[in-house]
């Protein structure tokens, strides 16, 4: 890859995909075996000790700060390294047999200015220092100034030496049998859970991501992210009809994680049920009717309907509904929402942002009045705001942008039987499949598992419901909030921007006065 110059980013009419492999249902929080006093050791730190910029990289810290000169030399504001060595492993099964297994390792590095709400970025693979200014020139290219800015102050190391991610058993360290083995047993489970299972997919993945940032404000700062990820897929055949069930798990965790906290036998018979469940599913009806929410999955309709708006570029452009809202009432005062990416070994978790930033639980929504926005630098820079480290990126071939990391809306006073028992008729939301939303606030979701609600009680299954309505709307409605609050899946991904990015989402049982279900009946 050669460097290449991406413009400022243009704001473009926002969609997230939630696509197919992101499904977010109940997952107990990761064991507290994990915790500091165990046996868990934070990897990054005393596992593999500190990093080494130049073992990685082959660049000294005195390269850095004169890669950062190079980058501010046409006038830019601020300038930042971004590093990656990545290493991924990842297991296939389908058709009974392994089908695929891969190894792959990347490396490279990204460059960007920032002048004024510019941003010019620069990224190359080729880590010699030739290539490395060459992408500094044409980051810098963007600011066209006739004057060179200050020089990069000399720069300072300030990794902590405390970590999120607390493992036992490495997955990079475990051996690629033990690996197809967990694929095996859930593939398994899924298989042998009932005879009307036809076929079965079982996906294994894991990662570690080494990073390192310099910037011209003289920071330097490294982590070290572990990734895991297995999922399974199992499609159920009963008299020429055809549906299919999901499950997974993982997050910043070892290969302990699927002793501890969840079996691949699980993941395989979860997927299985749900597959079966459907075969057995009405169509779902249609109209507006009081809506009962799933604890944990449900909380993508919080990231899609809310998250998404609250992320400061948009809100920056004036393209989120929420531009002006803040300290302005905009749902009910049951509603609390938050961001927090410092929950440990959560999938959308980490020490740091993309930008070298430690994060905080971000405060989004509190009793129904806008509180705050998801920062990166340059928005923060522009709207003079505090910075959340919810700067993120796909990899070292893109720019930051503000992105979501866990969000939920947390628990409140209700028991969850006590809203289930409210509702005369209505529809319960088991699950989602996905969902989109407009900046203007409108969404939808498929709903893959729901069941009717009559007189209080769960009755028929319910397949191929649409959810649809506008956030304001439904963060008003929500009427009876849960004392029961659970994360979804540990295998979700986000889409901005044509980048993705792990997140979790989660929320308590939640009842919404009216909605729209879009149905077949
Ligand atoms: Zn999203």
């Amino acid at each position: 890859m050669s460097p290449s110059v991406s413009p400022a980013f243009a704001s473009t009419s926002e969609l997230c995909h939630h696509g197919a492999a992101v499904h977010d249902k109940k997952l107990p929080r990761p064991t507290k075996r994990d915790s500091p006093n165990g046996n868990a050791v934070p990897l990054g730190q005393s596992l593999r000790g500190p990093l080494s910029y130049v073992d990685h990289f082959g660049l000294s810290p005195a390269d850095l700060r004169s890669v950062l000169g190079v980058a501010l030399a046409s006038g830019g504001d601020f300038a930042e390294i971004f590093m990656e060595y990545r290493t991924y492993d990842f297991i296939n099964m389908e058709e009974d047999i392994i089908k695929e297994t891969a190894e792959a390792v990347s490396i490279g590095l990204g460059i960007r200015v920032i002048r004024g709400d510019r941003t010019g970025f620069g990224y190359t693979n080729d880590l010699s220092l030739d290539k490395v200014r060459k992408a500094a020139q044409t980051a810098a290219a963007i600011a066209h100034g006739k004057s060179a800015g200050a020089p990069p102050p000399a720069l300072r190391d300030r990794t902590r030496a405390t970590s999120r991610y607390l493992i036992r058993r490495p997955a990079h360290k475990a051996s690629l049998r033990s690996k197809m083995a967990l694929v095996r047993e859930a593939y398994a489970a899924a298989q042998a859970f009932d005879k009307r299972i036809a076929k079965v997919k079982a996906h294994y993945s894991d990662s570690l991501r080494h990073m390192c940032i310099a910037n011209s404000e003289g920071l330097l700062v490294h982590d070290t992210r572990p990734m895991v990820k297995l999922v399974c897929v199992a499609i159920s055949e009963k008299d020429g009809k055809r549906e299919s069930g999901y499950w997974g798990g993982g997050g910043r965790v070892g290969v302990e994680y699927f002793s501890d906290t969840l079996t691949p036998r699980r993941i395989g018979e979860e997927a299985a049920r749900e597959a079966v469940l459907l075969l057995e599913a009405v169509e779902a009806p249609a109209g507006e009717m009081p809506i009962v929410l799933a604890p944990g999955h449900s909380g993508v309709l919080i990231h899609e309907a809310v998250g998404h708006l609250l992320e400061a570029d948009f809100n920056r452009k004036k393209t989120s509904v929420f531009w002006n809202k803040m300290g302005k009432r905009v749902g009910s005062p049951l509603v609390t929402i938050y961001d927090d990416p410092t929950i440990p070994s959560f999938r959308g978790s980490y020490n740091i942002d993309d930008e070298g930033t430690p994060p905080r639980k971000t405060l989004l929504i509190e009793k129904g009045i806008v509180r705050g926005l998801l920062q990166d630098k340059l928005s923060c820079r522009l709207m003079r705001g505090r910075l959340t480290g919810h700067g993120r990126r796909e990899d070292y071939s893109c720019a930051p942008i503000p992105r979501m990391a866990n969000t939920y809306i947390a628990a409140g006073d209700d028991a969850p039987e006590d809203i289930l028992r409210s509702v005369k008729k209505g529809f319960y939301v088991a699950s989602l499949s996905g969902g989109q939303v407009e900046d203007s606030g409108k969404f939808t979701f498929s709903v893959s598992l729901g069941y009717l609600i009559e007189d209080g009680k769960l009755t028929a299954p319910v397949k191929q419901a649409t959810l649809i309505g506008t956030n304001i709307d439904i963060l008003n409605k929500i009427d009876m909030v849960g004392s029961d609050l659970e994360f979804g899946l540990q295998t979700g991904t986000c889409s901005k921007e044509g980048q993705d990015v792990p997140v979790t989402d989660g929320c308590p049982t939640l009842r919404i006065a009216k909605m729209t279900v879009g149905g077949t009946s």
